[in-house]
């Protein structure tokens, strides 16, 4: 398929890209290198720098070897849920207008299929855990209602106008895809804040709250590994169907401490890596796990990388890599 991946200079969209080009696409990233990298493209993709808003009309118009596009996977996006909060400005016009705007072009031009980045910030404090898809969405920041926001337009638009329409709700997506992985200027995701203490480049790691009702009293989440993300959303292009708007959870159903976290981190890069208890971080829920069984029904997706250490392992290894370039 000719496939637009927006955001694709990103963590998730590069490796999704790489999955991509490597399954034999022809893949075009737009960014507009905000927060992604232009190292980070795959080699093989072509590449648009600059505004989603302004240009996804002209790249989709442009089409690719005189063809239209068959497909876009919407990645970019504003992500931090402490920013959001600051700022909230940034993520109603960074991620709905930006999207609203992506949802014209490709209705402009015909593109028939959307697959979205969606989030687990969506459904808010949990009443129930695993989380399914029929759970109450009651975003808790604005990163989490705007992403909700731009699923409702998705929905409507798929209805109205017969896009093919897959959200995929990540819980805390993690690990690498060989040189692609999390490389943020500002870090806020506790694996590679963890693993930059391994690295040296950071004294210790602090835990937010060690008194939750969890077994061991920090918070537990869902990890899933980035290869296996990027294996849905190859699905969800071969599943979506005209008309129609799936909405599927992605986690490996397994959830982790983050002092389980911690150990696994010591454990693969056999640094002590000292932690220091901190007050609870505004809006963290206790417990975050998914159930993905919906995603495993309709898409056939079954997360293969859930081992805990082969994902920390896989983040350290590019963590690694990276070090060594600089
Ligand atoms: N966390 C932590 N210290 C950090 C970063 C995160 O204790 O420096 C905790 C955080 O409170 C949450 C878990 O680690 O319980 C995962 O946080 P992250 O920011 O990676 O993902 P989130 O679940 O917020 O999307």
């Amino acid at each position: 398929m000719r496939l637009l991946v927006t955001g694709g200079a990103g963590y998730v969209g590069s490796v999704c890209a790489a999955h991509l080009v490597d399954a034999g696409h022809t893949v075009t990233v737009l960014d507009d290198l905000s927060t992604g990298h232009r190292d980070a493209v795959p080699d093989g993709a072509r590449f648009a720098e600059g505004d989603l808003a302004q240009i996804a009309g002209d790249v989709l118009g442009e089409g690719v070897d005189g063809a239209g596009y068959d497909g876009v996977l919407h990645f970019a996006a504003r992500s931090l849920v402490g920013e959001s909060v600051a700022r909230p400005e940034l993520y109603w016009s960074g991620n709905v207008v930006t999207s609203l705007a992506l949802l014209e072009a490709m209705r402009a031009h015909g593109v028939p299929r959307l697959v979205f980045s969606s989030t687990a910030a969506t459904y808010g404090e949990p009443e129930q855990v695993p989380i399914r898809e029929d759970a109450p969405t009651r975003p808790t920041n604005p990163y989490g209602a705007s992403k909700l926001a731009i699923d409702h337009a998705i929905g409507s638009y798929a209805r109205a106008h017969g896009i093919a329409a897959v959200s995929l709700r990540y819980f805390n997506v993690a690990g690498a895809h060989g040189r692609f992985g999390e490389r943020h200027a500002v870090e806020t995701h506790l694996i590679p804040i963890v693993l930059q203490v391994a690295a040296g480049q950071r004294e210790s790691v602090s835990v937010y709250g060690d008194d939750w009702p969890t077994p061991d009293g920090t918070c537990v989440r869902d990890y899933v590994h980035v290869d296996d993300l990027a294996a849905a959303h190859l699905l969800a292009l071969d599943h979506a169907r005209p008309g129609e708007h799936g909405i599927y959870n992605l986690g490996s159903g397994a959830g982790f401490s983050v002092r389980e976290v911690l150990e696994a981190c010591r454990a693969v890069t056999g640094h002590p890596i000292p932690a220091v208890t901190a007050p609870r971080r505004d809006g963290d829920p206790a417990v975050l796990v998914a159930s993905s069984e919906a995603a495993t029904a309709a898409l056939g997706w079954r997360p293969q990388h859930t081992d805990l250490a082969r994902i920390v392992g896989d983040a350290w290894r590019f963590t690694q890599h990276r070090l060594s370039l600089v």
